[in-house]
């Protein structure tokens, strides 16, 4: 989509910091890290939010925790733990609508997030 943000960052047209790339997902850091590891892992695929998903996305949405997990064992945190998050809509707090697995390592993590 030529409006979206991260399929700008997916194309090249805006900067990012890479982590992780596979045919079908991409992952780079927050710009405004919350843990020493904050990564953004997406599919290469426009999709809005999860209220817009498929039947036939649910194998890609398994491809973005399976990257989350490579990510935190290249990283380091694998053994100690991290936290994955997807906000869903404004409530939840996201604003950028192209579907993204928060992945947060490297500090204490409070339950239940604010
Ligand atoms: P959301 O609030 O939608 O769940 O998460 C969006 C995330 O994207 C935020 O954590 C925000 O810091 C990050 N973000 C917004 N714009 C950019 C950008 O241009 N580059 C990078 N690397 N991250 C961004
Ligand atoms: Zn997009």
């Amino acid at each position: 989509m030529s409006d979206c943000l991260f399929c700008k960052i997916i194309a090249g047209d805006i900067p990012a910091e890479k982590i992780y790339e596979d045919d079908h997902v991409f992952a780079f850091r927050d710009i405004n890290p919350m843990a020493p590891l904050h990564a953004l892992i997406i599919p290469k695929q426009h999709i809005a939010t999860i209220n817009d998903l498929e039947e036939d996305h649910a194998g890609l949405m398994g491809n973005l925790f399976l990257a989350a997990k490579q990510i935190a064992t290249d990283e380091g945190y694998a053994e100690e733990g991290y936290r994955t998050v997807m906000n869903c809509g404004e409530a939840a707090g996201q604003t950028v609508f192209h579907v993204h697995l928060h992945l947060l390592a490297g500090r204490p993590l409070q339950w239940p997030p604010g």
